[in-house]
């Protein structure tokens, strides 16, 4: 499995295009900016892209979908978040966006088959109540629920501490140590590192 990132104005999102090497099938983690070297990157590979999995609905991960084949992956419970990305698009001078409907709703343990990568949903609720990570190939995309050294904010609609606390100790802190984590923002790091280093754990 490959991994590209992309970090996306104008509040540094990570986007992740990742692409299973045999089949050149490809699903991209998050989609924040309608950014042309994505697309470029997806023609230069000559990828087919399959999946937007989108790890919650907070208006900066979904800001630059568009219409396009891919299938469209999110959890139900996020439905009341991706309907008001509207309401604070404007805020940061995104223009607005037509609210995508959801090919796939997904819970914890769904597969999702990309070529011959199997990628696994973890439901993590917490930071919203819909929140999932996508796990493949020891990696773990984990939207704004974990970031290095740091957890997702709880203080929005539908946060909840104690749920994502709850989320990371059981379901991250239980993967393997070496788990490289991708997160929604910043830089990405490892079950270990957060497991010692993490402070609000
Ligand atoms: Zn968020």
């Amino acid at each position: 499995m490959i991994v590209k990132i992309f970090r996306e104005p104008p509040i540094d999102n990570n986007n992740y295009l990742i692409i299973d090497e045999k089949t050149k099938e490809a699903a991209l983690v998050d989609c924040s900016s309608v950014d042309t070297e994505i697309a470029k990157t997806i023609k230069d590979i000559g990828a087919e892209l399959k999946y937007i999995l989108l790890t919650h609905g907070h208006f900066d991960h979904v800001a630059g979908i568009r219409p396009t084949n891919a299938k469209i992956v999110m959890h139900n419970a996020d439905l009341n978040e991706l309907k008001k990305a509207n309401q604070y698009l404007p805020m940061f001078g995104i223009p607005d966006i037509t609210i995508p409907n959801v090919d796939i709703y997904v819970n914890d343990g769904d597969i999702i088959k990309l070529g011959e990568t199997e990628i696994k949903v973890i439901h993590t609720p917490g930071h919203t109540p819909g929140g999932v990570c996508y796990y493949a190939d020891g990696k773990l995309f984990s939207g704004d629920t974990i970031f290095r050294e740091s957890v997702g904010r709880c203080d929005l609609e539908g946060g909840d501490f104690d749920q994502i606390v709850e989320s990371i100790e059981n379901k991250i802190f239980t993967l393997p140590d070496d788990t490289e984590i991708y997160p929604g923002h910043g830089k990405t790091t490892d079950v270990k590192w957060e497991r010692e280093h993490n402070q609000f754990l």
